[in-house]
């Protein structure tokens, strides 16, 4: 399978997370192996990001590129959403400091790149197959880690474990990982936070644009905040995998192994995929031509290029309560 691009440039205008202004967005096409770039439009002169693991710069909140003069903030939900169609290479135009936050999901995303099209380019795709586990351990918290080891079926298994939090709790989930998957049974699931967390980002003057529409949030002594219910049992789990694919899609391949993470979070996924590309010794990195796209390799590369071939999106995404 080749690489694609976008067919046709699309717009939209959202709102900031955490500024609540309107971000106007442009998604242009782009030429193969040229990956995805951000452009700052509002800087002058404009500044190019391009979205790569060397670009991150920050991740308490969610994924940010580029440096502290120009960057571009909460990346991961359109990452996700251009690994989902494989779409690898677009030109992102964005006139403010953070994408817009649609509704915490990757589904209004998947819907634009959709009503733009996707375009095969007449270039080979890449993978990153993995040859020995690698992993990286929170030091501060040893219980937290995320590892990658070698496996004929791509797959991830993500556990968190909220303790504090009865309503979201335990909960684990494997998958495979693949762009279908990811449509599939993950798009829909929205950001989520404490109560608590919101009242300490609007203490700082954060999460201005935040509200019920864009995020779940959940209460210690209320519960669940937002009367129209959760997308799926274990929406919280979903997301925190839809976070780590928007994080690993900034290798710009798709990786062949079984990723494993436990109650991790934008450091540690982004943290991960610079390891992959410093430690060449347990990372092999193929092209799939014709001639192997029958291969096991071909089925890693299971990338839907429109909605229509995803019969489960629309049923799943509109699920509430
Ligand atoms: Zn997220």
């Amino acid at each position: 399978m080749n690489q694609r691009t976008v067919a046709r440039t699309i717009r939209h205008t959202g709102i900031g997370l955490h500024s609540g202004r309107p971000v106007h967005l442009e998604i242009h096409p782009a030429a193969a192996h040229s990956g995805i770039r951000f452009i700052r439009t509002d800087l002058s002169p404009h500044v190019e990001i391009v979205a790569h693991p060397h670009s991150v710069f920050d991740t308490a909140l969610a994924t940010r590129l580029g440096t502290e003069k120009a960057y571009v903030s909460t990346v991961e939900h359109l990452m996700a959403a251009l690994f989902g169609l494989g779409i690898d290479n677009a030109r992102v135009c964005v006139d403010a400091a953070e994408m817009p936050i649609v509704d915490g999901s990757a589904v209004p995303w998947l819907i634009l790149l959709d009503e733009a099209g996707v375009e095969e380019l007449e270039a080979a795709r890449s993978i990153r197959v993995i040859k020995k586990p690698l992993e990286v351990v929170d030091p501060r918290d040893p219980t937290r880690f995320i590892r990658v080891e070698p496996s004929k079926h791509p797959r991830i298994t993500y556990s968190i474990d909220f303790r504090n939090n009865a309503l979201i709790g335990s909960q684990s989930l494997t998958l495979s990982l693949t762009g279908r998957s990811f449509c599939e049974a993950l798009s829909h699931a929205r950001t989520f936070c404490t109560a608590e967390e919101v009242d300490f980002m609007r203490s700082r003057g954060l999460a201005r644009g935040g509200s019920l529409e864009n995020a779940i949030v959940v209460s210690r002594t209320e519960g669940l905040l937002n009367s129209s219910g959760l997308r799926a049992p274990d929406e919280f789990v979903r997301h925190k995998i839809l976070d780590c694919i928007g994080d690993l899609a900034l290798l710009g391949t798709p990786i062949s192994g079984h990723i494993i993470a436990h109650k991790a979070g934008h450091d540690l996924h982004t943290a991960l995929a610079k390891l992959l590309i410093e430690e060449s010794d347990a990372v092999e990195i193929r092209t799939v031509t014709a001639k192997n796209s029958r291969s096991s390799l071909a089925r890693l590369l299971d990338f839907p290029s429109s909605l229509s071939e995803v019969p489960d999106f629309s049923s799943l995404s509109l699920v509430t309560g």
